[in-house]
């Protein structure tokens, strides 16, 4: 299959729709990392998702819509507090887990009873969205396990030839994927840290817990509650370790072989080769260089790479909770 690289223009837009209306694949920029998107409500395209990355049947995709009208058609026994949330996040990188209705065929959802929802923001995806007039299952657009695409660029090193084609937009604004809550359950629950912060999430939702695995490995037999959560994740090739504590120049200064991650502030007392991911007094630049940085890494062709974590507040505990998959859950404490 030749995979078409679109400008993201009208005509652009148009044959994107022209694609997905017709059940094909098409890579589209977001807020917060390129998307792999096909019409949520056609099996046999959502297949094709599944195929291309190389995903787990296991693991459910997330719904994108451009209004509340199509909330209703997909999802059922709506609370109030999904449209607080509504009212309050969206558009941007908030997903809902909500009860599903029939519309959605039981492989989006990877045969759960419930439909993970989101607005996005990005002016191209909700063109894309409003235009061709479907609900678009889009989870991100990287081979299923890589890190996940930030630029158009990444997404043609994983899927070039295996999708029908690729908005080349700019680069991700958030540079990690969504939050995902549920509020499927009472109460409700973080499964996944992302762009909008647990902090702001308490504003609407005071009872809100947090699952285990946004910053922990589950035992053998426990059950993921947002199944994504349970893998090895955004992993370079190079033998990763999380690093947490104060003396990071100091420890990776004595590795042999070794590259590391670190912040801007402490870059210059590091004497090994290093790529800086952003500074630490703004994790905003953490979340947008991450993945980036975490692809540039095999180029150094060392044999390991050592990666300071960020604090786990705000949009850091997302960052943290991509690091420790990337690291297979090796972290170092100092
Ligand atoms: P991605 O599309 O690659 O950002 O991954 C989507 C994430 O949303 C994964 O971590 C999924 O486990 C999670 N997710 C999607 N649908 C559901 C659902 N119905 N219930 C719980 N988690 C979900
Ligand atoms: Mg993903």
């Amino acid at each position: 299959m030749v995979t078409q690289k679109l400008t993201p223009n009208q005509n652009g837009i148009n044959t994107a729709c022209e694609i997905l209306k017709n059940g094909g694949t098409v890579a589209i920029p977001t807020e917060t990392v390129y998307g792999l998107a096909a019409n949520a409500f056609d099996k046999t395209a959502i297949e094709k998702i599944f195929i291309a990355k190389g995903r787990p049947q296991d693991n459910p995709l997330i719904v994108h819509i451009a209004n509340m009208q199509t909330l209703g058609e997909i999802a059922k026994d709506i609370p109030k507090t999904a449209y607080l949330c509504a009212e309050k996040f969206w558009p941007g990188p908030l997903t809902i887990v909500l009860k599903r209705t029939d519309k959605i065929p039981s492989c989006v959802s990877a045969g759960l009873d419930t439909v993970a929802v989101r607005m996005p923001s990005c002016q191209i995806a909700r063109q894309v969205i409003e235009k061709s007039g479907l609900p678009l299952a889009a989870p991100s657009a990287n081979l299923s396990g890589s890190p996940s695409p930030t630029t158009a660029n990444h997404v043609i090193c994983d899927l070039d030839g295996k999708i029908d084609a690729v908005l080349m937009g700019e680069n991700c604004d958030v540079g990690v994927e969504s939050t995902v809550i549920t509020l499927a359950t009472n109460p409700p629950v973080l499964l996944r840290p992302g762009g909008i912060t647990l902090e702001q999430l308490r504003e609407v939702l005071p009872d809100i817990t947090v699952n285990k695995a946004v910053l922990a490995e589950l035992e053998k037999g426990e059950t993921a509650a947002s199944p994504g959560m349970k893998y090895k994740h955004y992993a370079p090739k190079t033998k990763t370790f999380l690093v947490e504590g104060e003396n990071f120049a100091q420890f990776v200064n004595q590795k042999q072989n070794a590259v590391a991650i670190c912040f801007k502030e402490e870059s210059n007392n590091i004497t090994i080769e290093k790529i800086i991911y952003g500074s630490s007094k703004t994790p905003k630049t953490l979340a947008q260089n991450l993945f980036k940085a975490l692809r540039d890494v095999d180029d150094l062709g060392a044999q390991e790479v050592y990666i300071h974590a960020p604090e786990k507040s705000g949009i850091g505990l997302a960052v943290y909770n991509r690091l420790i998959r990337a690291a297979a859950f090796k972290v170092i404490k100092l």
